[in-house]
């Protein structure tokens, strides 16, 4: 009896286990991005806009290819397709960290401070009215 028991315990674990596995997934990521001086810089089809030196937060998503696509924002000199391509190829940007979560990427973007200075980026299938999923915030300022 004890037997079956604990025997149920354990297949109710697992099952809990799995079930905990599937929501934990990751789907969202966050690039924190350095510029180190002012840049004047075209993103594609939205125009040219300055982006003053600080810190840019810029949240994005990709399921199974996670990995791959963070691979991606890390290599220099890429074939320019997203938004995120035309800021950092340029050398003044530099990525200094990379934060993964398990919310949808318009619920980090919403609870993630800072100032928006191109509207749209990032933003082309944004549905919650983010307005742009890439964020500043001055060096002076917390975030
Ligand atoms: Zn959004």
């Amino acid at each position: 009896m004890a037997l079956k028991s604990e025997v149920i315990l354990l297949t109710h674990r697992l099952k809990k286990s799995e079930n905990l596995t599937k929501s934990e997934q990751f789907q969202t990521y966050q690039l924190y991005i350095k510029i180190s001086h002012d840049l004047f810089l075209t993103i594609g089809q939205l125009g040219q806009f300055c982006f003053p030196a600080g810190l840019y937060i810029y949240t994005g998503s990709a399921k199974r290819s996670m990995d791959k696509r963070l691979t991606r924002h890390l290599a220099p000199n890429k074939k320019l397709r997203w938004h995120i391509d035309y800021l950092l190829n340029n050398p003044c940007a530099k990525i200094i960290d990379i934060k993964k979560y398990k919310a949808t990427e318009c619920q980090v973007n919403a609870g993630t401070n800072g100032r928006i200075i191109v509207p749209g980026f990032g933003a082309s299938d944004c549905r919650a009215g983010c307005g742009s999923h890439l964020k500043y915030c001055s060096l002076q300022q917390e975030c």
